[in-house]
Protein backbone atom coordinates (compact mmCIF):
# COMPACT_ATOMS: atom_id res chain seq x y z
CA UNK A 1 0.00 0.00 0.00
CA UNK A 2 1.51 3.56 -1.44
CA UNK A 3 -0.13 6.81 0.42
CA UNK A 4 1.32 10.26 0.63
CA UNK A 5 3.13 11.33 4.23
CA UNK A 6 1.72 12.73 7.42
CA UNK A 7 2.51 16.24 8.56
CA UNK A 8 2.22 17.31 12.03
CA UNK A 9 0.79 21.00 12.35
CA UNK A 10 0.69 21.57 15.55
CA UNK A 11 3.48 19.70 18.10
CA UNK A 12 6.37 20.27 20.37
CA UNK A 13 9.21 18.39 19.39
CA UNK A 14 11.77 19.44 21.38
CA UNK A 15 10.21 18.42 24.49
CA UNK A 16 8.99 15.64 22.56
CA UNK A 17 12.88 14.92 22.41
CA UNK A 18 13.79 15.89 25.47
CA UNK A 19 10.91 13.39 27.33
CA UNK A 20 12.09 10.12 24.73
CA UNK A 21 15.24 11.17 26.38
CA UNK A 22 13.66 10.56 30.23
CA UNK A 23 12.46 8.29 32.33
CA UNK A 24 9.12 6.95 32.56
CA UNK A 25 8.23 6.66 36.33
CA UNK A 26 4.55 6.30 35.83
CA UNK A 27 4.62 3.01 37.96
CA UNK A 28 6.42 4.36 40.70
CA UNK A 29 4.59 4.32 44.65
CA UNK A 30 6.96 4.71 46.68
CA UNK A 31 10.88 5.87 47.62
CA UNK A 32 12.67 2.02 46.46
CA UNK A 33 10.76 2.58 43.03
CA UNK A 34 11.89 5.78 42.29
CA UNK A 35 15.28 5.65 42.85
CA UNK A 36 15.23 2.12 40.93
CA UNK A 37 14.08 3.86 37.85
CA UNK A 38 16.24 7.15 38.27
CA UNK A 39 19.29 4.51 38.59
CA UNK A 40 18.45 2.98 35.48
CA UNK A 41 18.77 6.73 33.98
CA UNK A 42 21.93 8.16 31.48
CA UNK A 43 22.85 11.33 33.12
CA UNK A 44 21.26 14.23 32.90
CA UNK A 45 18.69 11.70 34.99
CA UNK A 46 15.70 13.29 34.18
CA UNK A 47 12.54 11.67 35.01
CA UNK A 48 8.99 12.41 33.83
CA UNK A 49 4.95 11.50 34.61
CA UNK A 50 5.84 11.41 38.06
CA UNK A 51 2.98 11.96 40.83
CA UNK A 52 3.89 12.08 43.92
CA UNK A 53 3.84 8.90 46.89
CA UNK A 54 2.97 8.95 50.66
CA UNK A 55 5.71 10.53 52.08
CA UNK A 56 7.41 12.12 49.12
CA UNK A 57 9.42 14.77 50.57
CA UNK A 58 10.86 16.47 47.13
CA UNK A 59 14.60 17.34 46.63
CA UNK A 60 15.79 16.12 49.89
CA UNK A 61 15.61 12.10 48.96
CA UNK A 62 16.91 12.77 45.38
CA UNK A 63 19.80 14.11 47.55
CA UNK A 64 20.13 11.56 49.70
CA UNK A 65 20.53 9.30 46.70
CA UNK A 66 22.38 11.43 44.49
CA UNK A 67 24.96 13.39 46.12
CA UNK A 68 26.68 14.22 42.80
CA UNK A 69 25.05 14.11 40.30
CA UNK A 70 22.21 16.47 38.31
CA UNK A 71 18.92 14.90 39.19
CA UNK A 72 15.24 16.65 38.27
CA UNK A 73 11.54 14.90 38.32
CA UNK A 74 8.87 16.20 36.23
CA UNK A 75 5.23 15.53 37.82
CA UNK A 76 3.02 14.35 34.88
CA UNK A 77 1.04 17.59 34.59
CA UNK A 78 4.30 19.67 32.90
CA UNK A 79 3.30 22.38 35.79
CA UNK A 80 5.81 20.84 38.73
CA UNK A 81 9.51 19.60 39.14
CA UNK A 82 11.37 19.14 41.56
CA UNK A 83 15.22 18.77 41.98
CA UNK A 84 18.15 17.67 43.86
CA UNK A 85 20.95 19.85 45.43
CA UNK A 86 23.06 19.47 42.36
CA UNK A 87 20.28 20.47 39.81
CA UNK A 88 19.66 23.60 42.12
CA UNK A 89 23.63 24.47 42.09
CA UNK A 90 24.22 24.10 37.99
CA UNK A 91 20.12 24.87 37.00
CA UNK A 92 18.42 26.98 39.17
CA UNK A 93 19.86 30.33 38.68
CA UNK A 94 16.95 33.16 38.16
CA UNK A 95 14.64 30.28 38.61
CA UNK A 96 12.50 30.75 41.59
CA UNK A 97 12.42 27.51 43.96
CA UNK A 98 10.70 26.30 47.05
CA UNK A 99 12.33 24.80 49.96
CA UNK A 100 11.57 21.11 48.68
CA UNK A 101 13.37 21.66 45.39
CA UNK A 102 10.29 22.39 43.52
CA UNK A 103 9.82 24.70 40.42
CA UNK A 104 5.84 25.73 39.18
CA UNK A 105 4.69 26.63 35.63
CA UNK A 106 6.74 28.33 33.11
CA UNK A 107 10.23 27.69 35.39
CA UNK A 108 9.68 24.14 34.49
CA UNK A 109 10.99 24.81 31.02
CA UNK A 110 13.33 27.16 31.94
CA UNK A 111 15.28 24.46 33.84
CA UNK A 112 14.42 21.77 31.38
CA UNK A 113 15.87 23.94 28.54
CA UNK A 114 18.71 24.72 30.52
CA UNK A 115 20.00 20.59 31.44
CA UNK A 116 19.75 20.73 27.62
CA UNK A 117 21.83 23.25 26.53
CA UNK A 118 24.54 22.53 28.75
CA UNK A 119 24.18 19.08 27.48
CA UNK A 120 24.76 20.52 23.77
CA UNK A 121 25.83 16.70 22.30
CA UNK A 122 23.25 14.98 23.75
CA UNK A 123 20.86 17.53 22.66
CA UNK A 124 21.60 16.51 19.16
CA UNK A 125 21.49 13.62 19.22
CA UNK A 126 18.12 13.27 21.33
CA UNK A 127 16.83 15.86 18.28
CA UNK A 128 18.05 13.92 15.65
CA UNK A 129 16.81 10.47 17.13
CA UNK A 130 12.88 12.17 17.70
CA UNK A 131 12.99 13.18 13.87
CA UNK A 132 14.46 9.65 12.41
CA UNK A 133 11.26 8.27 15.44
CA UNK A 134 8.95 10.46 13.20
CA UNK A 135 9.63 10.01 9.85
CA UNK A 136 9.84 5.78 11.26
CA UNK A 137 5.68 6.27 11.40
CA UNK A 138 5.76 8.08 7.95
CA UNK A 139 5.40 12.00 9.23
CA UNK A 140 7.55 13.92 7.09
CA UNK A 141 7.39 17.82 8.19
CA UNK A 142 5.53 19.33 11.02
CA UNK A 143 5.31 22.91 12.39
CA UNK A 144 6.55 23.48 16.36
CA UNK A 145 4.51 25.99 18.49
CA UNK A 146 5.88 27.95 20.28
CA UNK A 147 10.12 28.07 20.84
CA UNK A 148 13.25 30.68 20.73
CA UNK A 149 14.36 31.68 17.71
CA UNK A 150 17.90 29.58 18.38
CA UNK A 151 16.02 27.03 19.59
CA UNK A 152 14.09 26.85 16.02
CA UNK A 153 17.14 27.09 14.12
CA UNK A 154 19.00 24.65 15.97
CA UNK A 155 16.24 21.99 15.31
CA UNK A 156 15.88 23.53 11.37
CA UNK A 157 19.10 22.42 10.95
CA UNK A 158 19.28 19.02 12.21
CA UNK A 159 15.75 18.50 10.96
CA UNK A 160 17.27 19.21 7.32
CA UNK A 161 19.78 16.86 7.76
CA UNK A 162 17.81 14.02 7.55
CA UNK A 163 14.88 15.24 5.55
CA UNK A 164 12.15 16.55 7.83
CA UNK A 165 10.14 19.72 6.91
CA UNK A 166 10.61 21.93 10.14
CA UNK A 167 9.01 25.25 10.95
CA UNK A 168 8.29 26.94 14.06
CA UNK A 169 6.48 29.85 15.72
CA UNK A 170 8.07 31.87 17.86
CA UNK A 171 6.97 32.53 21.78
CA UNK A 172 5.07 35.35 22.42
CA UNK A 173 8.47 37.28 24.38
CA UNK A 174 10.20 37.75 20.62
CA UNK A 175 9.55 40.15 18.24
CA UNK A 176 9.32 39.93 14.60
CA UNK A 177 13.32 41.34 13.95
CA UNK A 178 13.82 38.19 16.08
CA UNK A 179 12.88 36.05 13.00
CA UNK A 180 14.12 38.19 10.65
CA UNK A 181 16.21 36.18 8.07
CA UNK A 182 15.03 32.89 9.22
CA UNK A 183 13.36 31.14 6.22
CA UNK A 184 11.54 28.51 8.75
CA UNK A 185 10.19 30.90 11.31
CA UNK A 186 6.49 31.18 10.22
CA UNK A 187 5.67 33.86 12.49
CA UNK A 188 3.82 34.33 16.41
CA UNK A 189 2.81 31.52 18.70
CA UNK A 190 0.65 32.95 22.02
CA UNK A 191 -2.11 31.92 24.59
CA UNK A 192 -5.06 33.75 24.70
CA UNK A 193 -6.33 31.45 27.55
CA UNK A 194 -5.14 28.18 29.50
CA UNK A 195 -6.62 24.45 30.05
CA UNK A 196 -9.99 23.00 30.44
CA UNK A 197 -8.72 20.59 32.94
CA UNK A 198 -7.54 23.33 35.21
CA UNK A 199 -10.35 25.57 34.75
CA UNK A 200 -8.10 28.12 33.29
CA UNK A 201 -9.83 28.16 29.97
CA UNK A 202 -11.72 31.30 29.72
CA UNK A 203 -15.62 30.71 29.37
CA UNK A 204 -18.33 33.44 29.07
CA UNK A 205 -20.35 31.87 31.69
CA UNK A 206 -19.10 30.05 35.10
CA UNK A 207 -18.11 26.34 34.79
CA UNK A 208 -20.70 23.60 35.58
CA UNK A 209 -18.67 21.87 37.85
CA UNK A 210 -17.22 24.81 39.65
CA UNK A 211 -20.02 28.13 40.05
CA UNK A 212 -18.30 31.18 39.97
CA UNK A 213 -14.77 30.15 38.48
CA UNK A 214 -15.11 31.90 34.51
CA UNK A 215 -11.36 31.14 34.15
CA UNK A 216 -8.47 33.41 32.46
CA UNK A 217 -7.62 35.38 29.69
CA UNK A 218 -4.32 36.25 29.17
CA UNK A 219 -3.97 39.06 27.30
CA UNK A 220 -6.01 42.38 28.20
CA UNK A 221 -7.40 44.20 24.70
CA UNK A 222 -4.91 46.75 24.56
CA UNK A 223 -2.03 44.30 24.54
CA UNK A 224 -3.22 41.61 22.58
CA UNK A 225 -3.65 43.72 19.81
CA UNK A 226 -0.59 45.69 20.07
CA UNK A 227 1.13 42.06 19.60
CA UNK A 228 -0.96 41.00 16.75
CA UNK A 229 -0.61 44.25 14.74
CA UNK A 230 2.99 43.53 15.52
CA UNK A 231 3.15 40.99 13.62
CA UNK A 232 0.74 40.65 11.25
CA UNK A 233 2.11 44.34 9.91
CA UNK A 234 5.66 42.86 9.95
CA UNK A 235 4.15 39.85 7.01
CA UNK A 236 4.27 37.15 9.62
CA UNK A 237 1.24 34.21 10.40
CA UNK A 238 -0.28 34.19 13.99
CA UNK A 239 -1.32 31.53 15.72
CA UNK A 240 -3.55 31.49 19.12
CA UNK A 241 -4.23 29.12 21.60
CA UNK A 242 -7.73 29.32 22.05
CA UNK A 243 -9.76 26.84 24.64
CA UNK A 244 -12.96 28.33 26.27
CA UNK A 245 -15.74 30.66 24.01
CA UNK A 246 -14.68 33.60 25.73
CA UNK A 247 -11.28 33.58 24.61
CA UNK A 248 -12.39 32.59 21.19
CA UNK A 249 -14.81 36.05 21.31
CA UNK A 250 -11.93 38.20 22.13
CA UNK A 251 -9.55 36.63 19.51
CA UNK A 252 -12.19 36.77 16.79
CA UNK A 253 -12.79 40.34 17.76
CA UNK A 254 -8.95 41.71 17.58
CA UNK A 255 -8.38 39.71 14.75
CA UNK A 256 -11.45 41.65 12.94
CA UNK A 257 -9.51 44.81 14.10
CA UNK A 258 -6.05 43.75 12.67
CA UNK A 259 -7.36 42.74 9.36
CA UNK A 260 -10.05 45.70 8.82
CA UNK A 261 -6.53 48.01 9.82
CA UNK A 262 -4.21 46.48 7.01
CA UNK A 263 -6.01 44.03 4.77
CA UNK A 264 -3.55 41.16 3.29
CA UNK A 265 -3.85 37.79 2.23
CA UNK A 266 -2.73 36.05 5.52
CA UNK A 267 -2.49 32.45 6.97
CA UNK A 268 -3.41 33.55 10.54
CA UNK A 269 -4.61 30.23 12.58
CA UNK A 270 -6.43 29.21 15.83
CA UNK A 271 -5.27 26.74 17.71
CA UNK A 272 -7.83 23.81 19.41
CA UNK A 273 -11.12 25.50 19.19
CA UNK A 274 -12.73 23.13 22.07
CA UNK A 275 -15.24 25.17 22.79
CA UNK A 276 -16.57 27.71 20.68
CA UNK A 277 -19.53 30.15 20.80
CA UNK A 278 -22.88 29.61 18.76
CA UNK A 279 -21.51 31.15 15.32
CA UNK A 280 -18.17 31.18 15.54
CA UNK A 281 -17.70 28.64 12.95
CA UNK A 282 -19.14 31.31 10.38
CA UNK A 283 -16.69 34.04 11.82
CA UNK A 284 -13.77 31.78 11.25
CA UNK A 285 -14.78 31.27 7.73
CA UNK A 286 -15.65 34.19 6.57
CA UNK A 287 -12.30 36.06 8.38
CA UNK A 288 -10.65 33.40 5.83
CA UNK A 289 -8.30 31.76 9.18
CA UNK A 290 -7.07 28.55 9.43
CA UNK A 291 -8.86 25.92 12.38
CA UNK A 292 -5.70 24.24 13.68
CA UNK A 293 -7.46 20.79 15.68
CA UNK A 294 -5.86 18.43 17.86
CA UNK A 295 -8.26 15.29 17.26
CA UNK A 296 -6.04 13.38 19.77
CA UNK A 297 -8.45 15.45 22.37
CA UNK A 298 -11.65 13.70 22.01
CA UNK A 299 -11.05 11.10 24.11
CA UNK A 300 -11.48 14.43 26.44
CA UNK A 301 -15.20 14.58 25.88
CA UNK A 302 -16.49 12.89 29.04
CA UNK A 303 -14.44 14.65 31.49
CA UNK A 304 -15.48 18.00 29.41
CA UNK A 305 -18.83 17.76 29.46
CA UNK A 306 -18.61 17.59 33.14
CA UNK A 307 -16.44 21.08 32.64
CA UNK A 308 -18.68 22.96 30.96
CA UNK A 309 -22.18 20.97 30.60
CA UNK A 310 -24.21 19.23 28.10
CA UNK A 311 -25.42 22.55 26.43
CA UNK A 312 -22.13 24.10 25.65
CA UNK A 313 -20.72 20.40 24.04
CA UNK A 314 -23.03 21.67 21.25
CA UNK A 315 -20.29 23.83 20.56
CA UNK A 316 -17.29 21.56 21.50
CA UNK A 317 -15.13 19.33 19.95
CA UNK A 318 -17.28 20.17 16.86
CA UNK A 319 -14.55 18.85 14.08
CA UNK A 320 -16.37 17.81 11.62
CA UNK A 321 -18.25 21.19 10.93
CA UNK A 322 -14.94 22.87 11.39
CA UNK A 323 -13.48 20.75 8.34
CA UNK A 324 -17.01 20.98 6.08
CA UNK A 325 -16.57 24.69 6.45
CA UNK A 326 -12.85 26.00 6.99
CA UNK A 327 -9.70 25.36 6.61
CA UNK A 328 -8.35 22.92 8.61
CA UNK A 329 -5.45 21.90 10.07
CA UNK A 330 -4.77 18.81 11.86
CA UNK A 331 -2.25 18.50 14.55
CA UNK A 332 -1.22 15.95 18.14
CA UNK A 333 -0.20 18.79 20.08
CA UNK A 334 2.06 15.77 20.93
CA UNK A 335 4.32 15.10 23.67
CA UNK A 336 1.15 16.30 25.85
CA UNK A 337 -0.87 13.28 23.67
CA UNK A 338 1.10 10.83 21.82
CA UNK A 339 2.19 11.61 18.24
CA UNK A 340 1.22 8.63 16.65
CA UNK A 341 -0.73 9.22 13.06
CA UNK A 342 -3.00 6.15 14.33
CA UNK A 343 -4.53 8.26 17.46
CA UNK A 344 -5.04 11.50 15.20
CA UNK A 345 -7.03 9.19 12.72
CA UNK A 346 -8.68 7.94 15.64
CA UNK A 347 -9.90 11.19 17.03
CA UNK A 348 -11.14 11.68 13.93
CA UNK A 349 -13.25 8.97 12.57
CA UNK A 350 -14.06 7.51 15.81
CA UNK A 351 -17.45 8.56 16.12
CA UNK A 352 -18.03 6.61 19.74
CA UNK A 353 -16.13 9.55 21.45
CA UNK A 354 -19.40 11.56 20.76
CA UNK A 355 -21.86 8.28 20.70
CA UNK A 356 -21.14 6.87 24.05
CA UNK A 357 -21.91 10.24 25.72
CA UNK A 358 -24.95 10.86 23.82
CA UNK A 359 -23.69 13.68 21.79
CA UNK A 360 -24.03 14.44 17.98
CA UNK A 361 -20.75 12.85 16.08
CA UNK A 362 -18.57 15.07 14.66
CA UNK A 363 -16.43 12.27 13.05
CA UNK A 364 -15.52 12.46 9.47
CA UNK A 365 -14.86 9.44 7.12
CA UNK A 366 -11.28 7.71 6.99
CA UNK A 367 -10.56 8.87 3.42
CA UNK A 368 -11.17 12.83 4.49
CA UNK A 369 -9.40 12.13 7.86
CA UNK A 370 -6.06 10.73 5.99
CA UNK A 371 -6.77 13.62 2.70
CA UNK A 372 -6.47 16.21 5.46
CA UNK A 373 -3.55 14.54 7.70
CA UNK A 374 -1.40 13.69 4.51
CA UNK A 375 -2.32 16.29 1.41
CA UNK A 376 -4.36 19.26 3.40
CA UNK A 377 -1.59 19.72 5.62
CA UNK A 378 1.21 19.51 2.93
CA UNK A 379 -0.37 22.21 1.19
CA UNK A 380 -0.22 24.26 4.30
CA UNK A 381 3.71 23.74 4.23
CA UNK A 382 3.95 23.94 0.73
CA UNK A 383 4.71 20.83 -0.44
CA UNK A 384 4.04 19.18 -3.77
CA UNK A 385 1.75 16.48 -2.75
CA UNK A 386 3.14 14.07 -5.71
CA UNK A 387 3.65 10.75 -4.99
CA UNK A 388 7.21 10.54 -6.85
CA UNK A 389 8.13 13.14 -4.44
CA UNK A 390 6.50 12.20 -1.29
CA UNK A 391 5.43 8.75 -0.29
CA UNK A 392 5.04 6.40 2.16
CA UNK A 393 5.02 2.42 1.41
CA UNK A 394 3.41 -0.33 3.76
CA UNK A 395 3.59 -3.32 4.85
CA UNK A 396 0.37 -4.66 5.57
CA UNK A 397 -0.30 -7.21 8.24
CA UNK A 398 0.69 -6.19 10.62
CA UNK A 399 0.56 -2.61 9.44
CA UNK A 400 3.74 -1.13 9.61
CA UNK A 401 5.99 1.73 7.59
CA UNK A 402 8.51 -0.21 5.03
CA UNK A 403 9.78 3.07 3.72
CA UNK A 404 9.46 7.15 3.20
CA UNK A 405 10.25 8.99 0.23
CA UNK A 406 10.60 13.19 0.94
CA UNK A 407 11.51 15.60 -1.62
CA UNK A 408 12.36 12.67 -3.84
CA UNK A 409 15.14 11.05 -1.35
CA UNK A 410 14.44 8.12 0.84
CA UNK A 411 14.61 9.12 4.43
CA UNK A 412 13.74 6.27 5.91
CA UNK A 413 13.99 2.38 5.34
CA UNK A 414 13.48 -0.87 7.45
ZN1 LIG B 1 0.51 22.93 21.81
Amino acid sequence: MVTLPFIDAHFHPLQLAYFRSAVDLKNVQDEKSLVDALEKANEPILGYHFVEYEGFSGGDVLTRYFPDVPVIVIRTCLHKLWMNAEAVKRFGEGVQIADDGSVVEEGVWTVIDKVFDSYKDVKKNIVRDMFTYLLSMGIVGGVEMGISPDDGEFMSHVAEDIGFHYFYFVKSQYDPLDCFGKQRCLGLKLFADGSLGARTAAMIDEYSDSPGEKGILNWDDEHLYMKMKQWHDAGYDISIHVIGDRALEQVMRMYRHVLAESPRPHRHRIEHLQIMYPGAIKDITDMGLYASIQPTFSPEIPWAIERVGRHRMAYGYRWKELIDSTFTLIGTDAPVYGVSPIDVIDGLINDKYWKDVNLEPASVSLGKAVDLYTAGNMRYLGLFTDLDIYRVEWDIFPIKVKKVISSGKVVYET
